[in-house]
């Protein structure tokens, strides 16, 4: 069993970032810089949000953080939003997730500019990228892309089996992998909460690569996988106790594994590598740079 070490991957590829930018700094441009909102105090929200601001300063970004209370208001958001959309000094901009209840998600998503869409979470940039166009593509399925190049893990013509249909994960990454992308071309099986068991158990049992985003600790036993099976564990669950678990049950499948993450140290790292990535991209357009 060998470990897809995202913590690993991400420290690379965030070195080879901060290198690119030091050499665009030192050209005389001003550096990347990533604007994130996040609205009232969701302790999850505040740990991500804390990850992404230094991950970004170590890839030589700047960064700002701008807080609203719970209580906001829509209009109050969209009208922030605008502001960031036409300021030329903002390359990429995250609404962190969730929002409260009394806020419509896809509004928000839909009033920040695709170009500065970093977590690729805008309609215009997944229909690019589900058309296999130049587009930023979800954070956390581009990191699980980017963790499998990094471990040179053959994809194309493998059989994926993906469990979960979010719009953040399951569907993104199945869709990624599926396509004729330089790191795709493998054949998908997309499944999730009304797949019948027995249906679930015959493709995961069969899968190459089994990547599981359904947040339920310990849902991936070793009866569900093959000998040798690439297991990528999106889940981050807490315990009552307050130990951070994925859902697979780590333990008693990793001995069957070729491949597999860890959780914490494996996906999680990967999804704020790809927003930096993303950044990145986005300002290398802003100033003609890619
Ligand atoms: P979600 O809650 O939006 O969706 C869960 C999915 O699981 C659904 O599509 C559902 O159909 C499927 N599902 C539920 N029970 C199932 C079952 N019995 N059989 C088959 N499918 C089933 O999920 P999400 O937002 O994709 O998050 C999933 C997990 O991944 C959570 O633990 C979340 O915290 C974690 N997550 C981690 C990262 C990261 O960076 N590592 C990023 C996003 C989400």
């Amino acid at each position: 069993m060998n470990l897809l070490d995202g913590k690993k991957c991400a420290e690379s590829l965030i070195a080879d970032i901060a290198k690119k930018v030091a050499g665009y700094v030192d050209s005389g441009l001003r550096k990347p810089h990533m604007t994130i909102i996040l609205v009232g105090k969701h302790a999850p929200s505040e740990s991500y949000v804390k990850s992404k601001i230094t991950t970004s300063t170590l890839a030589g970004f700047d960064s700002n953080l701008i807080r609203f209370p719970e209580t906001v208001k829509e209009a109050e958001l969209l009208a922030k939003i605008q502001e960031i959309n036409e300021d030329q000094t903002t390359d990429g901009v995250i609404v962190q997730l969730p929002l409260p209840k009394h806020i419509n998600q896809q509004h928000i998503i839909n009033a920040i500019s695709p170009d500065k869409d970093i977590d690729g979470f805008h309609p215009t940039n997944f229909g690019r990228m589900t058309l296999g166009q130049k587009a930023f593509r979800p954070a956390t399925a581009y990191g699980i892309c980017k963790l499998l190049q990094f471990y040179e893990v053959p994809i194309k013509g493998k059989h994926c089996v993906v469990i979960g249909r979010s719009n953040i994960v399951g569907k993104p990454i199945s869709i990624m992998l599926s396509n004729d992308f330089d790191i795709g071309n493998a054949t998908v099986t997309l499944t999730h909460i009304e797949t019948p068991r027995e249906l679930l158990l015959d493709e995961t049992r069969r899968g190459d690569i089994v990547i599981v985003a359904v947040g339920i600790p310990g849902f991936v036993t070793e009866d569900m996988v093959k000998e040798g099976v690439v297991l990528i564990d999106v889940g981050i669950n807490r315990l009552e106790n307050g130990k951070i678990v994925g859902d697979v049950a780590f333990d008693q499948v990793a001995p069957k594994c070729s491949w597999i993450t860890p959780v914490p140290g494996g996906v999680g790292r990967m999804t704020v590598t790809a927003l930096m990535i993303n950044t990145l991209v986005a300002y290398q357009n802003n100033f003609n740079l890619a």
